[in-house]
């Protein structure tokens, strides 16, 4: 299937750029981080969120301990890595975030070593498509390769995997989520934490169903039809009815 939820809603950043330091997406990283972190999605210093604003990024820096980050913890850099602002060395996955910009024109990545995720990458080649909100991150999840952290090979490979995705695993390390807004990649990788653990729980029960081409497309139609995931007042005609 080439069209899903991702690619329908998906949109890329707003191309503004700011010769500030910054600051406020320096802050938005910082607070996405420590909602993670309290949502157990990133523990210790282990995972790196970051947010671009036209040619930089607010991203994390390497060694902080996520779940108190700070927004002076959150050091910027330009599309080349270099950094611009900010006293902290960044993460060192600042390959793996600057690929995906560059490459899928995204406004916010999100990588984690969440547990659920990171143990069906230690067992899996992708997550299949067991439960319909997956198509909000392009459906089937695949797990990239194993390669050392940090390397551009690890970069790579997790690209090739989010190509059509919002969403990869990485094998026996973690995972990675993007979108137009951290507040979006944040959800994805909520939502995916999610999806691994109803995956566990189902196929340690037995072997679990997995969505089809049609029913996935029918989702699709319906989620359209219905403008799926967005709140909708009811029709003044009708509030005294309720
Ligand atoms: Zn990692």
């Amino acid at each position: 299937m080439n069209v899903t939820l991702f690619h329908l809603y998906a949109s890329v950043a707003p191309m503004t750029d700011s010769s500030s330091a910054l600051g406020q997406e320096r802050a938005a990283v910082a607070d996405a981080c420590r909602r993670l972190g309290a949502e157990g999605l990133l523990i210790g210093t282990a995972g790196n969120v970051s947010l671009r604003a036209g040619e930089r990024v607010a991203i994390t820096a390497t060694g902080a301990v996520l779940a108190e980050l700070t927004a002076d913890q959150v050091t910027v850099v330009d599309l080349d890595g270099k950094v611009v602002a900010g006293t902290l060395q960044p993460t060192s996955e600042l390959e793996l975030h600057l690929g995906v910009y560059r490459r899928y024109g995204a406004g916010a990545v999100v990588h984690t070593h969440a547990p659920m995720a990171t143990a069906v990458s230690c067992v899996l080649d992708e997550l299949p498509c067991v439960h319909y909100q997956l198509l909000a991150l392009g459906g089937t999840v695949r797990v990239a390769p194993y390669a050392t952290f940090g390397t551009p090979e690890l970069a790579e490979s997790v690209l090739d995997a989010l190509d059509g995705r919002g969403a990869a695993l990485m094998a026996n390390h973690g995972a990675v989520t993007h979108a137009a807004t951290l507040g979006k990649a944040v959800e994805h990788a909520l939502l995916l934490e999610w999806a691994c653990g109803v995956y566990q729980r189902a196929a340690s029960m037995g072997r679990p169903r997995v969505l089809d081409e049609q029913q996935q497309l029918a989702v699709i139609e319906a989620a359209l039809a219905r403008d799926y995931g967005t709140t909708h007042p009811v029709p003044p005609a009708q509030e005294g009815n309720r």
